[in-house]
């Protein structure tokens, strides 16, 4: 799991090893590595054996990836905004069936989009909701679900500048399938 490291520095970003997340601003003490530890703890209060739970899973990786941009593919904005607008939007109960579908949708959609970047929200400007607030604040598996789904509505509404291109994403993935 190195591969966030080599991944900023391709995006010209330099890590700091100590402090708050300089993503997200995550109260931690060792900045994105353990904001990152966090997340792929995955909030255990939640039992992901339970197939209605799966949700939280995508809404985790959706918010966390994009308040994290940096550590990331450019075209994992698309994913990620475009998973957030189908689920939020158009109320799509999603599951690990649709992601390689929507994975091959985007593989064919930005043949022809070379040009179009996401470009994200500022540093800290990414949703008041982090990684340590769900993992100080869920006492129990309801909190954490209602914090789980208040962080990934934040998020997407911080990218709110994109949601025209995503819709049109979505609606051609949606004819697709
Ligand atoms: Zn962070």
């Amino acid at each position: 799991m190195q591969d966030y490291i080599d991944l900023a520095e391709k995006n010209g970003v330099t890590l700091i090893d100590i402090g708050k997340c300089q993503f997200c601003g995550a109260n931690t003490q060792r900045g994105i590595h353990e904001c990152l530890e966090i997340f792929n703890l995955g909030f255990q209060e939640i039992d992901f054996s339970n197939f209605e739970n799966h949700i939280y899973r995508f809404l985790i990786v959706d918010a966390h990836t994009l308040q994290h941009p940096e550590i990331h593919g450019r075209w994992n904005n698309h994913f990620h905004l475009s998973r957030l607008h189908l689920i939020f939007e158009y109320g799509i109960k999603w599951t690990y069936e649709l992601s390689p579908k929507l994975s091959d949708y985007l593989n064919k959609y930005k043949v022809h989009k070379q040009d179009e970047y996401l470009t994200p929200p500022e540093l800290l400007k990414r949703g008041n909701i982090t990684t340590t607030d769900i993992k100080e604040k869920s006492t129990n598996e309801t909190d954490c679900k209602d914090l789980i789904k208040n962080w990934a509505l934040e998020v997407y509404e911080k990218w709110s500048v994109h949601h025209d291109i995503v819709d049109d994403i979505a609606k051609g993935f949606l004819n697709k399938i």
